[in-house]
């Protein structure tokens, strides 16, 4: 029998740079796990592709999906639904190989519960202000976006006990270098019992 690829969940307020860990682990060769590319209603940001950064549905479709059971889990963030395509991460995992999600805390709070065994990470920024900081300078977001933004980020950052670790994003290289530490090590923990 085919030993199961381990769940790995990235999460943390949006802005502390997620997606940009998330991009480096991915663009490095040794990388040996798999990326769930979710689902969201978000209009594509400029450069966005999709089938590559999300798949991009209607609010119509994307509720199909929910109906359907589709979704691992889902959440609605900033007035747009995101999801994990449940099927491709059972597939994944049945495979013996990894899957890495990259989500917000609400979803990662509904994965806990269906994958209890799976690894939480915690992406936090180094303070609230250089995450204000990170979300203006990205340019992308309007006034009221980015103050829902903020919001946003205090009540996740106050989930962080929930997780099984805890990676400061100071330095985009030194965070990904301690998160595939923590995978290897994880790895070794768990094939010893
Ligand atoms: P953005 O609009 O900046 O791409 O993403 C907004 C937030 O949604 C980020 O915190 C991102 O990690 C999160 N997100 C992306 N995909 C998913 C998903 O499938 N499920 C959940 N719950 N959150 C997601």
């Amino acid at each position: 029998m085919v030993e199961k690829g381990l769940l790995i969940v990235l999460s943390g307020p949006s802005g502390v740079g997620k997606g940009t860990v998330r991009k480096q682990i991915f663009s490095q060769p040794e990388t040996a796990f798999e990326y769930s590319i979710s689902m969201t209603t978000r209009k594509p940001r400029e450069g966005e592709v999709d089938g590559v950064d999300y798949f991009f549905k209607s609010r119509e479709e994307f509720e199909t999906l929910i109906e359907q059971g589709k979704l691992l889990e889902y959440a609605e963030f900033v007035g747009n639904y995101y999801g994990t395509p449940v099927d491709y991460v059972r597939e994944t995992l049945d495979a013996g190989k990894d899957v890495f999600l990259e989500i917000e805390v609400q979803g990662a709070s509904q994965v806990r519960e269906k994958f209890p065994e799976g690894l939480f990470i915690f992406l936090a920024p180094p303070s609230l202000s250089e995450l204000k900081n990170r979300i203006v300078t990205r340019g992308t977001e309007s006034e009221d976006l980015i103050g829902r933004r903020m919001q946003a980020a205090k009540d996740e950052i106050e989930l962080m006990d929930l997780y099984d670790y805890v990676v400061e994003n100071d330095q985009v290289d030194s965070a990904c270098r301690r998160i595939n530490a923590i995978i290897v090590a994880e790895h070794c923990r768990r094939e010893r019992v």
